[in-house]
């Protein structure tokens, strides 16, 4: 590597747990969250129960409650941003059940402001101002992927004729690094090139969809940013890429009531979110076997999850009574890949 200002970064994989805040009109329900640490530590109880059995601990590399800012959230991922440039491969996930905030954490809200921008909009504007730092070193070339995988099979957001067809899946070195070769590659000057094929992304999204919503929440979306710098001293090169992953919602659903289409679409979300939780926490572990082959989802992202590669994911909860259920699976989840 050109640079080597990663080591600081403890570990390859960490997790963060996000508490989204009350919605207007929720603002007299009751928390689940009973105590947040500044460790790391959240304590999760059902409010209308009492004693120490209702109680649950977690603990994350940390946790930031509802008032924390996008700013905020995305401090740590600056150094991720840095390390893509000096030729690692990164992963920024959102996990969560549908409605926990994956998409305000990765996005923001859908009015957006400077101050709401997500992890995608900082990341990109860092990105391209890190490496315009470097012109004088490094010739830096930027490109993007924007797929979406959806009942197993993984589709071109980035296709402009809507023919949005099936993709293949290769891990190759050959095709410089490169896991879906056939989808569309777009060469990228700044931001704001980003930004607008990502509203082509997400009109593609919703092809075939009743609502937006529904469908964003039952598929995978990544974002992918491949970099490729020329050293302009040695001639070397190096190549490096910035995953960002918008997870399909991780809710449970009940096998009595779904049928066809939609418990179909649930086994494959259930099948890619447990293969990834396998792969993440067989790395954590520095398991011989890492079991990628078991989802498009992680064979997608295999160059980029292990060996240098470094992994952040934000775990998203809902604070609401009615979601306790999913919030003890969501932070199980957690505490195993973590
Ligand atoms: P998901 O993508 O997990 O389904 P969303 O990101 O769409 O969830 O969030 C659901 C709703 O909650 C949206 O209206 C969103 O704007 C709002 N929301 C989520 N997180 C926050 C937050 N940290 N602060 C304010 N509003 C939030
Ligand atoms: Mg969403």
């Amino acid at each position: 590597a050109l640079y080597n200002q990663v080591q600081d970064l403890k570990g390859t994989i960490r997790v963060y747990c996000r508490v989204r805040p009350f919605l207007p009109g929720q603002s007299d329900e009751r928390s689940t969250v009973d105590y947040v640490g500044e460790n790391g530590d959240i304590m999760i109880a059902n409010p209308y129960k009492q004693g120490k059995d209702a109680r649950r601990i977690f603990t994350f590399n940390k946790v930031f409650n509802t008032n924390a800012s996008q700013g905020q959230i995305y401090m740590d991922t600056q150094p991720l941003v840095r390390s893509v440039l000096d030729g690692y491969n990164v992963c920024i996930f959102a996990y969560g059940q549908t409605g926990s905030g994956k998409t305000y954490t990765m996005s923001g809200p859908d009015l957006i402001t400077e101050e709401t921008w997500g992890v995608n909009y900082r990341a990109l504007r860092d990105l391209f101002q890190i490496s315009k730092e470097r012109t004088e070193m490094i010739e830096y070339e930027v490109g993007v992927q924007m797929i979406e995988i959806y009942n197993e099979q993984v589709r071109d957001l980035l296709v402009i004729d809507g023919t949005n067809r099936r993709l293949d899946i290769r891990n190759n070195s050959q095709l410089n690094g490169l896991n879906v070769p056939d989808a569309s590659l777009v060469p990228v000057k700044c931001t704001q090139d980003v930004l607008d094929l990502m509203k082509i992304g997400q009109k593609n999204r919703a092809v075939g969809a009743t609502a937006l919503n529904e469908r964003s929440s039952r598929s995978h979306s990544i974002l992918t940013v491949h970099v490729r710098g020329k050293d302009l001293v040695s001639g070397s090169t190096l190549k490096g890429c910035l995953h960002l992953v918008d997870l399909a919602g991780s809710e449970r659903v009940d096998k009595s009531e779904a049928v066809g289409e939609r418990l179909k679409e649930a086994q494959n979300i259930n099948r890619s979110l447990s293969a990834l939780g396998d792969v993440i926490s067989a790395l954590a572990q520095k398991s011989t076997h890492i079991p990628y082959r078991n989802s498009k989802l992680t064979q997608v992202l295999q160059d980029s999850l292990g060996g240098h590669a470094k992994t952040l994911m934000f775990v998203h909860i809902n604070p609401a009574v009615n979601a306790l259920g999913e919030t003890i699976s969501t932070l199980k989840f957690a505490e195993r890949v973590a």
